[in-house]
């Protein structure tokens, strides 16, 4: 018998999602998975609710919700972390080009495209 929990997990509104699979790379439990052209979250127990795929998604696809579902699995996300850190290829800042070695990058939406932008350059893109 399983075990479940009342957590926040990620949803995935399938008739908004147009399959460009932008969300699967920002997973690093690796919950998020492509089927039949359409993102998935296949095994509940590898989300751990914390959305960090909500700022990528280009149709607003993706949002949290608080429901019964099975507790986050640390054991089991951890090999998948482990891999997905080996061979991840880092971002880099839209206006300066620094890569998120460099300094914390954050998802931003700009003229209708997903992309990302440095805590330096921030302060600008905000003010002008
Ligand atoms: S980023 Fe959004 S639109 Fe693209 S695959 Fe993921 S849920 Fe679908």
């Amino acid at each position: 018998m399983s075990t479940t929990v009342t957590r926040q997990i990620v949803h995935i509104d399938e008739d908004l999602c147009n399959g460009c699979g932008t969300c699967v790379s920002p997973c690093a439990e690796g919950a998020i998975v492509m089927v039949d052209g359409k993102a998935k979250v296949v095994k509940e127990e590898l989300c751990d609710g914390a959305g960090f795929c909500l700022g990528v998604c280009p149709t607003g696809a993706l949002t949290l919700e608080y429901r019964e579902t099975v507790p986050f699995d640390h054991d089991a996300a951890a090999p998948i972390i482990a891999e997905k850190k080996a061979n991840y290829i880092a971002q880099h800042c839209f206006i300066c080009g620094a890569s998120e070695d460099d300094a914390p990058l954050l998802p931003v939406r700009k003229a209708g495209d997903s992309t990302w932008v440095c805590t330096r350059c921030l302060p600008q893109l905000i003010h002008g």
